[in-house]
């Protein structure tokens, strides 16, 4: 686990859960079901684990009933597989608490995780987010400065330095790319 998921992870306050169950009941993976099925069959383990607690609902339809908001809070929703978790209880509490898996235990582990409308964390994860956001324009804005000061009259060596932080940035901004840091 990288040290960004754990920071996160021991910061996330555990109290805001309200064990509604909900992440259990309506659940999408992020690639499709003959995907999964396949790299499961290949030996990647989170997939194996993830169709060993999952079953898929039998259409789009039947997860909706159970929780259309959830459904429909996913993107092209009409064309994914929607699963329930074989361990979840009537009382909303898992039957294998003991046993379950990491991905059970971490959600939800970053910012960006997929939550369900109305979990707990909702709002912590929105405060979350914006950290992030003002970080990565903070540096933005840094960048322009170094970006304006290799316009002027430097020495090689202060032009190496700008170089070199104007990558670092450009590093950092990089790896939040698919959270769209590119437009923030
Ligand atoms: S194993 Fe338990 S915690 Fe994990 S998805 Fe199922 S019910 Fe939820
Ligand atoms: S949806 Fe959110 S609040 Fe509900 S059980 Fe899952 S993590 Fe907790």
């Amino acid at each position: 686990m990288d040290y960004t998921i754990k920071d996160f992870l021991k910061r996330r306050p555990q109290r805001l859960c309200k064990m509604c169950g909900k992440c259990c009941r309506v659940v999408v993976a992020s690639v499709p079901h003959d995907e999964l099925l396949k790299h499961a069959k290949e030996g990647d383990k989170s997939s194996i684990e993830f169709l060993e607690l999952f079953e898929p609902y039998e259409n789009v339809e039947a997860a909706m009933e159970v929780d259309a908001e959830i459904v429909k809070n996913i993107p092209d929703y009409q064309n994914r597989t929607f699963y329930h978790c074989r361990y979840l209880q009537d009382d909303n509490l898992c039957s294998r608490y003991q046993t379950r898996y990491e991905v059970c235990k971490l959600f939800p582990s970053s910012p960006w995780a997929v939550y369900p409308p109305g979990c707990g964390f909702e709002g912590w994860l929105f405060q979350e987010r914006e950290k992030h956001k003002k970080s990565i324009r903070k540096l933005k804005e840094d960048r322009l400065y170094y970006q304006a000061k290799l316009n002027t009259p430097i020495t090689d060596k202060e032009r190496d330095l700008y170089n070199q932080l104007i990558d670092k940035i450009n590093q950092r901004v990089d790896l939040y790319a698919k959270y769209g840091s590119k437009d923030w």
